[in-house]
């Protein structure tokens, strides 16, 4: 994807969180310039688009500092200074992402419902689409629908994945999936894993036992292990994340269906509140509907 379409796939996705933003930031400039209860009506725009009322308040202070004096500037310089404030605040370095030519294993993790399987796929096709020989090890095998949808995604997108059978030890069809990493021509492996985060201790010993599978069979963790979340679910999904966090070291967050929601600003959430870095945004429900996150194109879409 060149740097053109990227741009319109991440811009794009954010039109309703954009829509709905910009419509109440211009609403403080309804009296002219910007009045001096300011402050109160920025919070509420930024709490509206699922930012927390902690990042809001941090955002409306570095802003706060950028402003000459109430009334006297326009409503697109004010758009200027918090476009300026929230990249900073979002553009923290994080490690570069740990998949590179050797054999990588990425975990997936999430709740069901979030989008996980479908984002499985995309991000298989993602790598496939940058060359990489890519297999998906489906182990979520408490839910046969789980296995058969990502069969058929599979099929869709010329991706192998192995599977188990209803109910088999998940841990075992990672092992599986593992050796036939190592043994056949493949460079990259994306594990699909169960998302019954009400069962907190089983979820637990779960993910626990495919990870010392990995460990065992590849003599390294997982490279890279990612959290899915919604974000039509606003503030929820980062609750869900700070809560996974429990459970296993996450090193990155993908936003699914990004495009249906006026809740984008949960990813400034992720990056600034709980300081996990944004891999990708899910911008759709085709294959092709992901995006790599990148905090300037996430500001220009967002504002
Ligand atoms: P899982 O239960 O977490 O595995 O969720 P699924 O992968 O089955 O997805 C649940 C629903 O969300 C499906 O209808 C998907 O097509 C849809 N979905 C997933 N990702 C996106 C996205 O980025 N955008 C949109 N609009 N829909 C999505």
């Amino acid at each position: 994807m060149n740097i053109f379409d990227k741009f319109k796939n991440l811009t794009e996705s954010l039109k309703k969180t954009k829509e709905s933003l910009a419509q109440k930031i211009g609403s403080i400039f309804t009296g002219g310039g910007l009045p001096p209860d300011y402050m109160e009506k920025l919070e509420e725009a930024l709490v509206l688009s699922d930012i927390s009322f902690q990042t809001a308040s941090d955002i409306i202070n570095s802003v706060k500092k950028d402003i000459p004096g109430a009334g006297s500037i326009t409503s697109g310089e004010f758009k200027g200074f918090l476009k300026r404030e929230i990249k900073k605040m979002i553009s923290k370095e994080f490690p570069p992402l740990n998949i590179d030519d050797k054999k990588g294993i990425i975990l997936i993790v999430g709740v069901n419902g979030v989008g996980k399987t479908t984002t499985v796929a995309k991000l298989g096709n993602f790598y496939k689409n940058k060359g990489k020989k890519v297999i998906v090890g489906a182990c979520d095998t408490f839910r046969a629908a789980a296995q058969e949808q990502l069969a058929i995604w599979g099929e869709r997108t010329g991706i192998e994945v192995v599977s188990g059978k209803e109910n088999q030890d998940p841990a075992s069809v990672a092992h599986d999936a593992v050796q036939k990493l190592k043994e056949k021509d493949f460079d990259l492996l994306i594990i699909d894993t169960a998302g019954r985060l009400h069962n907190k201790k089983h979820l637990m010993e779960e993910l626990a036992k495919i990870k010392r599978v990995i460990m065992k069979a590849n003599s390294t963790p997982p490279d890279e292990t990612f959290i899915i979340i919604d974000a039509s679910l606003g503030q929820n999904s980062i609750t869900q994340a700070a809560q996974f966090r429990e459970l296993v070291d996450i090193t990155g967050v993908i936003i699914t269906k990004m495009d249906g929601s006026a809740r984008g600003g949960i990813a400034i959430d992720v990056i600034h509140k709980l300081g996990l870095p944004v891999r990708f945004i899910g911008t759709g429900e085709k294959p092709e509907n992901i995006s790599d996150f990148s905090p300037e194109i996430f500001v220009e879409g967002l504002l």
